[in-house]
């Protein structure tokens, strides 16, 4: 969806829009999008400075890094985004470090629904986990630790036992 700059009302413009996207479309390969993507943004220009805020929220399903099962994970992100005309050269010696991160926009229109995957991808999870004390699958006998089935007695060392392990020997 692309916006055109320049039949932006003054006021600015607001929009409430649901996007159509793939799985092959975020960075995590193993995600599925279960819905379609919800945006509420608020757009406006500023001089030739595009301001984006807004909000995106979707459900979608992961796998869980330890054990492997799928679950629901529901994103709901708020952004704040600044655009610059791409004329402005971003290598240009005269900006500063903090102008490099900004973003830009070209031929006097912004894509709304790249900029709706963009903040998307921006808030996935890099390990995403079913919950944060998931106890994964037993490396043994390969059964998930949460079901009982295991009842293997070798554990995996805990990391914060080899830790300290280190620190006494060191001290020697
Ligand atoms: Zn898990
Ligand atoms: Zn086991």
């Amino acid at each position: 969806m692309l916006i055109d700059i320049d039949r932006l009302p003054k006021e600015g413009l607001r929009l409430s829009r649901d996007f159509e996207f793939a799985s092959l479309d975020l960075v995590d390969e193993n995600a599925v999008v279960l819905e379609p993507v919800h945006a509420e943004v608020f757009i406006r220009l500023v001089g030739e400075e595009i301001f984006v805020d807004g909000q995106v929220s979707v459900r979608l399903s992961f796998v869980c890094a330890r054990c492997l099962t799928p679950f629901e994970f529901p994103v709901a992100s708020r952004f704040d985004l600044v655009y610059l005309p791409e004329e402005l050269d971003p290598l240009s010696d005269s900006l500063s470090d903090e102008e490099i991160d900004k973003m830009y926009y070209s031929g006097r229109q912004l894509d709304l629904r790249a900029v709706v995957l963009e903040q998307l991808n921006l808030t996935l999870p890099g390990k995403p986990l079913c919950a944060n004390d998931c106890e994964g699958i037993c490396t043994v006998c390969g059964e998930l630790v949460r079901t009982g089935k295991c009842s293997c007695l070798v554990k995996e060392p805990d990391p914060r036992w080899s830790k300290l392990k280190f620190t006494v020997r060191d001290k020697r």
